[in-house]
């Protein structure tokens, strides 16, 4: 258990800046995928910091105490970037920026965090009290609109990854620095690809490095001929898919193979269709998602759950089985070989998913079961892959590029050595450590 009181544990180096250096400091996110918190500053005594987040695994990894901090800017609303958000507002009375579209649903997340840490037995570092007040000290920003911060500025600039998420453009008087958060160049079915733009500092999101992205339109191919296989056959497709941002790329393909399919919608990721629609500003074809939602059967009901047992697919959450409607379908799918589970997205160390797929059993309230359903694992990832974070680095020709949000394998070194045969001088910080730049 990891309860922070403020100024006790963070290794902040807070002794003052000199000379023209950039101070960075990876809180957590630097040598590893999620808990991403960062804090900038240099030599005129302007801090910032981006995001705070945690990985909701059981136990909960999180990161460092933060330093004291007045600005934080939060790039989308995913958890393992906003779960510990609430902290920084109760301890430092720090403002959160954010997008409209993420403003809209942290919210729901943080709530849904407190409820699910509830139920796990692992407490936060924040309560709900924390929460309120946090919602009160939220600033929102449009995208490509300059704020100032001390003698900064700085912007929002659209990611791709999921609706509302940003990268951020930053200029303090001595150097242009780009913070990508998740990013994804490639269009995705609720936003575009992000764009580059020109500076002399890259910090750079690394979740794929040495990895290629499978091509899209092959990928939902190979899905949608599974489930035609399953569905000829009598079978439902259980489809457990993330709640923000993967369940409604997912309804989309379905939506597109015009398939006459019986499609069932039940978790979270209803509420977040909601807001996708709400906020059309940030979502691709906002037409579209209405025309998905009158198309989809919403599940709001127990007796909606039970004929959805008989319909052909059930995209629901979590999406990496560990816990959620999808342990409700699975106990009652189970019996019958003809149905399947087609996972949509990566299924961490420990998770429902990563078990089902090494031992064929997972745990359902509370008692280990066997299952034996075919399981089939599709990659329907928003990250950029390998391709894509070089190509980006090219174009954003800086002079260094800070690798983050990504374990430091033999994928990151392969990455590392290509963008330094292009003339890139690479960092590859460890948490808890002041670096100057
Ligand atoms: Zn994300």
């Amino acid at each position: 258990m990891v309860l922070y009181t403020p100024g006790s544990t963070s290794s902040y180096d807070l002794t003052p800046i000199e000379n023209d250096d950039l101070r960075y400091h990876f809180l957590g996110g630097g040598s590893e995928i999620g808990n991403v918190g960062c804090i900038l500053e240099d030599a005129t005594g302007t801090r910032i910091q981006i995001d705070y987040g945690f990985v909701p695994s059981n136990p909960p990894n999180f990161p460092e105490e933060a330093p004291p901090i007045t600005d934080v800017i939060l790039t989308h609303s995913h958890i393992d970037h906003v779960g510990l958000a609430p902290w920084l507002v109760a301890s430092h009375d720090a403002n959160l920026h954010c997008t409209k579209m993420t403003a809209d649903l942290l919210e729901m997340i943080w709530r849904d965090t407190y409820k699910v840490s509830s139920i796990e037995g692992q407490p936060l570092p924040w309560d709900k009290r924390d929460l309120e007040e946090a919602l009160d000290h939220i600033i929102i920003h449009p995208f490509n609109s300059w704020v100032e911060i001390g003698e900064w500025k700085w912007q929002f600039i659209p990611a791709g990854h999921i609706p509302g998420a940003a990268m951020i453009e930053i200029h303090t008087p001595k150097r242009k620095i780009l913070w990508t958060g998740d990013f994804d160049t490639r269009d995705s079915p609720c936003v575009l690809g992000a764009q580059s733009i020109e500076v002399d500092i890259l910090f750079m999101e690394s979740t794929y490095a040495g990895n290629e992205q499978p091509n899209r339109e092959e990928e939902v191919q190979r899905f949608i001929n599974r489930i035609i296989e399953v569905v000829e056959h009598g079978g439902t497709c259980l489809v457990p898919a993330f709640a923000n941002g993967r369940g409604q790329n997912i309804l989309t393909y379905l939506w597109n193979s015009q398939l006459d399919l019986e499609v069932h919608f039940d978790g979270m990721g209803k509420k977040i269709l909601n807001h996708f629609i709400d906020n059309s500003d940030y979502v691709r074809d906002v037409e579209k998602l209405k025309e998905i939602k009158r198309w989809a059967r919403l599940v709001s009901s127990k007796s909606d759950r039970k004929k959805a047992l008989d319909g052909d697919v059930i995209v629901t959450t979590s999406g990496m089985l560990d816990g959620g409607p999808s342990h409700w379908y699975l106990n009652r799918l189970r019996h019958d070989q003809r149905n399947a589970i087609l996972l949509t997205g990566y299924q961490a160390e420990n998770s429902g998913g990563r078990r089902l797929l090494d031992e064929s059993r997972l745990e359902i309230f509370g008692k280990i079961v066997d299952i034996n359903l075919q399981v089939d694992q599709y990659s329907f990832s928003t990250h950029s892959g390998h391709s894509q974070l070089i190509q980006f680095t090219k174009e954003v020709n800086p002079s260094d590029v800070i690798l983050f949000h990504g374990n430091q394998n033999d994928g990151q070194e392969l990455l590392k050595k290509e963008l330094q045969d292009s003339g890139v001088t690479v960092h590859q910080p460890k948490n808890k450590r002041s670096y100057l730049l």
